[in-house]
């Protein structure tokens, strides 16, 4: 009763992201596409359960393929990484106390051996049984091996082509068109900065600091300074101090 509760709430969402992806385009469009098919991917899941667990034929019927190839055994058991019980070459795993239940099907157990990296699958015949199994179990529960299930095997189990992940290389530059910046507005005040004039040192002072000659010349004598390992530490130098020429052995000298 609970998985046609299930079943008619994902059915509903079906229906409503069904009229959503008609609405919508571009990147919103491809988003309410990638969900309506995992609802599809939900509806089928449980169509699956329920025909297993009531053995009707008529939900049977409603699923694309046999239900021998959502189910290999006589229970309707949930594999962790498929949410089936897919038949398979390896067998299933099932791992339980210490360490948390884990339950994955013989099918996935295939598949994900076929997920390692080149050089861990040549080492995996030499490692001891229960190491194998202990890397297989911790390798499909992850979240890329679960996506791989997702668009490889339950995409085609519920009727739809098969989802296989874009190349990183093609994914780096799939990016959003370009919206352009929009300009000052025709009333806007610029940014500028005042600064009142002052008399006597203070008024030197002020001179100093924004005058773009000294701002130049204190950054090349540092970019100097730099260059060179000072033979002691330095000393805090004043604007006006920049003004001096460099002093032989000084570390201001040029490199
Ligand atoms: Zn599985």
């Amino acid at each position: 009763m609970t998985l046609k509760a299930m079943r008619l709430a994902e059915m509903e969402l079906v229906t409503m992201y069904s009229q959503a992806v008609g609405q919508a385009d571009g990147l919103a469009r491809r988003a309410l596409t990638k969900a309506l098919g995992r609802a599809l991917v939900h509806t089928h899941l449980l169509t699956a359960h329920i025909a297993k667990r009531t053995r009707s034929g008529a939900e049977a019927r409603l699923l694309p393929a046999a239900l021998g190839d959502y189910f290999a055994g006589a229970k309707a058991r949930a594999c962790m990484r498929c949410h089936l019980d897919r038949p398979g070459a390896s067998g299933a795993l099932e791992r339980r106390d210490p360490h948390p239940y884990t339950y994955i099907c013989a099918a996935c157990h295939d598949e994900i051996v076929g997920e390692f990296p080149p050089d861990l699958a040549a080492q995996i015949d030499r490692w001891p049984r229960a190491v194998r199994e202990a890397r297989v179990l911790h390798h499909g529960v992850g979240r890329a091996s679960m996506l791989n299930a997702i668009g490889r095997v339950l995409h085609p189990l519920s009727g739809l082509e098969p989802e296989l992940p874009t190349p990183a290389a093609e994914r780096a530059v799939i990016v959003p068109a370009m919206t352009p910046t929009p300009g000052p507005a025709p009333n806007e005040r610029r940014g500028e900065l005042t600064v009142d004039k002052a008399e006597g040192p203070e008024g030197q002072y002020v001179d100093v600091l924004f005058s773009p000659t000294q701002v130049l010349r204190h950054w090349s004598v540092s970019l100097a300074a730099s260059c060179k390992k000072p033979r002691r530490p330095q000393r805090t130098q004043s604007f006006f101090f920049t003004n001096r020429l460099p002093r032989r052995g000084n570390a201001n000298a040029r490199c």
